[in-house]
């Protein structure tokens, strides 16, 4: 049996998970490009998340800024999708970006889609898990170096999972 895709993630950005941290209903990553591979009716979906999670993960919503106790975790580790458990984004990736959400320079490779949305004036590229669809949040182009991008990700969608 291969090892599964979240193993494999967390492997290859050096990071040693403890068996527990790992879902394990976690659904399997797919190749990009491919629809979700976790496909669920909204009522399993509201079965499986928590209120908040199901507002932002499967009706786009955004969570309070500040209110996601993620924004202050400085832990070595990786960050996984709420939804499906796909691995998404390794500490390394997270700075303080100062706007009350857990954000992110880059992600791990392939784990995200983009659409553009009209929610607010001006376009914004919204980001969604590639594995089960679930919305994560915007990507913008003030973030830091060395990629100029900031994932700004609503805390609710995200399980942390320490590297120890
Ligand atoms: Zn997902």
């Amino acid at each position: 049996m291969p090892p599964s895709p979240l193993r494999s993630l967390l492997a290859a950005v050096g990071l040693a998970p403890k068996p527990s941290a790992i879902r394990a209903d976690a659904a399997p990553a797919q190749a990009p490009g491919d629809a979700p591979s976790l496909s669920l009716s909204a009522a399993e979906w509201q079965q499986r998340l928590s209120p908040a999670q199901f507002h932002v993960l499967r009706e786009e919503g955004t969570e309070r800024p500040h209110s996601s106790a993620l924004n202050r975790e400085k832990r070595a580790g990786v960050y996984a999708c709420a939804g499906c458990g796909t691995a998404l984004f390794s500490s390394e990736m997270k700075f303080d970006s100062g706007t009350g959400w857990p954000s992110f320079f880059t992600t791990l490779p392939s784990v995200f889609a983009t659409t553009t949305d009209y929610q607010l004036i001006f376009p914004r590229t919204e980001y969604h898990c590639a594995c089960c669809g679930g919305h994560h949040g915007h990507v913008f182009n003030d973030g830091p170096a060395p990629t100029g991008h900031r994932y700004c990700n609503n805390g609710v969608a995200l399980t942390f999972h320490p590297a120890d």
